[in-house]
């Protein structure tokens, strides 16, 4: 059977039009029989997320301080949305054992889960349809990683029938029963999860957006959304700083190769973005599929004539950094040089003697410290194997009057990555945008 799992952000489910909303698409296609909601989100900008109230009742309750004024704040948020829906059922008893609960010292993972399990039943009886306990279907082993196949079978005995289930996201049990919390922002794993385990066709992901964009809109005011992404070119733009979906929302999905469509409750008639697993025949060679970039990084450039020569060189150098505990990004050499792109807030009270450490072992010519660069991943399998994609990108950047201050391309060409001044940063995104998209 062709089934879809939708999962529901927490600004698709913020309010009653919200919930309305959610409720006209879900009825809209019956192959949507997985229904997985966040927690009620902000409604305005000074708005304050159900989650993180119950993680503040929490705090309150471990500092033995009262927490009932902001546990009130957190029912009405629940009564309310009941209230203007005319949704039967009564919470009243449900909020009070939660209040006793949270009162009695319940753990964490408990109390920031009650939005999605309160939110599930509050869309469950608003839909008329079933409500499933992430608790009793979502299992994770004892080490804290999810037992996928144990959550397989639970959730395999749903297909049998006709009926629409409600998952609430963000948490799961463990193998003594108690609550287990994915990290925040995770009812995005919970529908992967979802949508793994039932073999679903597809996986959706409702939010208050439609899609993603090439590029920031802070930068480029107008840009183009994305229309189809592989998950690839999402894991190179995510990782150098798009904000996407949460980062392991991806595997389960991935690994079972199910698209996974973003898509905006305000505007359901927009396609959103399609992230599919395999190259997209879609975006024609010589396109690219988004741009993504961060600041603050320093570049340690070292050289050391005849550096092949020593063989234990690199070696050497990466023990120092494992020594220091300091990350670094990339690895771009020369002849005789290699340069370390190290995120400098990794580097705060710890350059000095990382420096000392290099001289003192790897024996260089010269180190150089170049603070305050940018780098710029400029992603797309359209890029792959097509002539005059760098001339255009480098062109764009010279008549733009940016200085390139490293070039780094992994050999799947599916990603450019510059480095340039922080200065430029802005300045270069917005070039590179103009070149290949308008
Ligand atoms: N409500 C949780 C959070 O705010 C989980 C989620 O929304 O995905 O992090």
């Amino acid at each position: 059977m062709k089934l879809k799992v939708s999962k529901f952000g927490g600004s698709s489910l913020c309010d009653a039009t919200q919930f309305q909303k959610v409720k006209q698409i879900i009825e809209r296609d019956p192959q949507r029989k997985f229904i997985v909601p966040s927690a009620p989100g902000k409604r305005h900008r000074e708005d304050i997320k159900i989650t993180d109230l119950l993680y503040l009742c929490h705090a309150q309750v471990s500092h033995h301080v009262p927490f009932t004024e902001i546990f009130k704040v957190i029912s009405e948020r629940f009564l309310q949305i009941a209230r203007e829906l005319s949704i039967s059922i009564d919470l009243s008893t449900t909020l009070q054992e939660i209040q006793d609960n949270i009162g009695a010292g319940a753990s964490l993972d408990y109390v920031a889960s009650r939005g999605e399990y309160l939110n599930g039943i509050l869309l469950s009886n608003y839909l008329n349809c079933e409500f499933l306990d992430a608790s009793d279907v979502i299992k994770f082993h004892e080490d804290g990683t999810v037992d996928l196949a144990k959550t397989q079978s639970m959730l395999e005995t749903y297909l049998q029938d006709e009926k629409r289930y409600v998952v609430p996201g963000f948490y799961g049990s463990l193998p003594e029963g108690s609550i287990k919390i994915f990290p925040r922002g995770g009812s995005d794993i919970t529908g992967a999860i979802v949508a793994k385990s039932v073999n679903a066709t597809i996986y959706e992901n409702w939010t208050d957006v439609s899609g993603f964009l090439i590029t920031d809109p802070a930068i480029v005011p107008g840009c183009r959304p994305i229309k189809t992404i592989t998950y690839r070119e999402l894991r190179e733009l995510s990782y150098m700083g798009a904000k996407v979906l949460h980062e392991e929302t991806i595997f389960p999905v991935l690994e079972a190769g199910i698209p996974i469509n973003i898509k905006n409750t305000n505007e359901p008639e927009n396609p959103g973005t399609m992230i599919t697993s395999y190259r997209d025949p879609i975006n024609p060679p010589g396109s690219i599929t988004g741009i993504a970039g961060r600041k603050d990084f320093t570049v340690l450039a070292i050289e050391k004539n005849l550096m092949k020569n020593d063989i234990s060189f690199v070696r050497k150098l990466l023990s120092i950094l494992e020594n220091h505990q300091v990350r670094f990004e990339h690895t771009p050499s020369g002849i005789d040089s290699l340069s370390l792109v190290i995120k400098s807030s990794e580097l705060t009270g710890k350059l000095d003697k990382l420096i000392e450490d290099i001289h003192v072992h790897c024996k260089p010519d010269l180190v150089e410290i170049h603070p305050n660069m940018a780098l710029i991943a400029t992603v797309g399998h359209g890029m792959a194997y097509t002539p005059g994609i760098s001339s255009k990108l480098f062109t764009a950047l010279y008549e733009s009057g940016v200085n390139v201050r490293m070039i780094d391309q992994g050999s799947s060409e599916i990603n450019i990555i510059v480095g340039v001044e922080n200065k430029d940063f802005e300045k270069a995104v917005a070039s590179i945008y103009n070149a290949f998209i308008v």
